[in-house]
């Protein structure tokens, strides 16, 4: 599962970069003119990457900030920090609820990595 941690928690990041720029692709946005926008710097003037519209800012940055929060706190809670064996060792859950709950918390990695399948890295990291 680690593997699938460290990968969800790189898209996570990108995921919090992208909320500066445009809603689309990521890049820097730039203000033409009352709702008129562009990509900023190099890409001034030019298309999202494998899209068909211009840039946009994102519509809703508080919204996408409190998603990022979400995120990083289901891998918080999901990612094995050895914490579960610990209450295994100490007698608090049963050795068949920490069976339970590893497979439960893949489930909702897995759940969260389709969120981003079409990112690089997508298929070896969902393994
Ligand atoms: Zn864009």
């Amino acid at each position: 599962m680690s593997g699938l941690v460290g990968w969800l928690a790189e898209q996570v990041d990108e995921d919090e970069r992208r909320i500066e720029g445009c809603c689309h692709c990521g890049y820097p946005v730039t203000e033409i003119s009352d709702l008129r926008w562009t990509h900023d710097g190099p890409w001034q003037g030019r298309r999202c990457p494998r899209r068909i519209t211009g840039a946009l800012p994102n519509p809703e940055p508080d919204q996408a900030r409190r998603e990022v929060a979400f995120k990083r706190a289901l891998l918080a809670r999901f990612a094995n920090d050895g914490s579960t064996e610990a209450a295994v060792e100490r007698g608090d859950i049963s050795a068949a609820e920490y069976v339970t709950s590893q497979i439960e918390g893949l489930a909702v990695l897995r759940l969260l990595g389709e969120v981003y399948s079409e990112r690089p890295g997508y298929a070896e990291a969902i393994r």
